[in-house]
């Protein structure tokens, strides 16, 4: 089956964290390098917001993205930097960023994000080492005001707190429905907890970059995923190779 869209978060996949932007541009090449007619379209996906994530892309040597998800899914834009409304008006229902930030004022330790990385439909926070009954009772009382949201934390330090539809997972799965693409021909790459949801959408091709965060390895246990050996895009590279985006060297 060809691959039609290849999705990817940006930190820690696609770009490094050590700010070196090399791997990068060895993907980008790669990318280039496959004719249009047989490359597939290109969507990043990030919990960055969506102006910080193309900022983000070009200033790393990557390649200019047909779709780009931002803030964990709550914000898409097109390939001539259009917000696509129709995406973003599923998730009014169950949500309500004020309420949301009053039940997180109330848990201890927890740290609003500065206000580049809020967004209309994402509230982010920063609380450290948060166990699992903590995130547990976070749930709950928002649960208990009526709010409809998924709570994702992310290297023992960051919680966004999003609408339940909105996670980077439904958004691939929107914009394949949009598209007319069937999952088993896209493939996802990422490192940490947040792209789990990717990796689970049934049929899916997964690529857990070397420097994957085991919450994602166990988070994808039984999920089609390739674990590369390689780190950050140099892992994308040689994912997109065993998926045949890009030919054997
Ligand atoms: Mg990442």
């Amino acid at each position: 089956m060809p691959i039609r869209l290849f999705a990817s978060d940006l930190d820690g996949t696609l770009l490094s964290f050590s700010g070196d932007t090399a791997a990068s541009q060895r993907f980008s090449a790669a990318w280039q390098a496959v004719p249009v007619g047989e490359r597939p379209l290109l969507c990043y996906n990030s919990g960055r917001l969506a102006n910080d994530l193309r900022e983000a892309a070009h200033k790393g040597g990557l390649p200019p993205s047909d779709y780009l998800f931002g803030g964990v899914g709550t914000t898409l834009v097109d390939r001539n930097g259009r917000i696509v409304r129709e995406y973003q008006e599923q998730f009014r229902p169950g949500w309500d960023r004020s309420l949301v930030v009053e039940v997180l004022s109330s848990i201890k330790g927890a740290k609003r994000q500065p206000e580049r990385f809020q967004s209309p439909f994402k509230s982010s926070w920063f609380l450290l080492n948060a166990s699992a009954e903590l995130l547990a009772e976070i749930r709950e009382r928002l649960r208990t005001v009526e709010l409809d949201v998924t709570v994702v934390y992310s290297s023992a330090r960051d919680l966004d707190i999003v609408p339940a539809a909105a996670d980077k997972g439904n958004a691939i799965r929107w914009l394949c429905d949009h598209l007319g693409y069937s999952l088993n021909e896209v493939v996802v790459a990422g490192d940490t907890g947040n792209d789990s949801s990717m990796f689970r959408l049934p049929n899916i091709n997964g690529i857990a970059v070397g420097n994957a965060r085991e919450e994602l390895i166990e988070a994808t246990a039984g999920c089609r995923v390739l674990h590369t050996a390689a780190p950050e895009a140099d892992g994308v590279i040689e994912g997109l190779t065993h998926y045949g985006v890009f030919a054997k060297a």
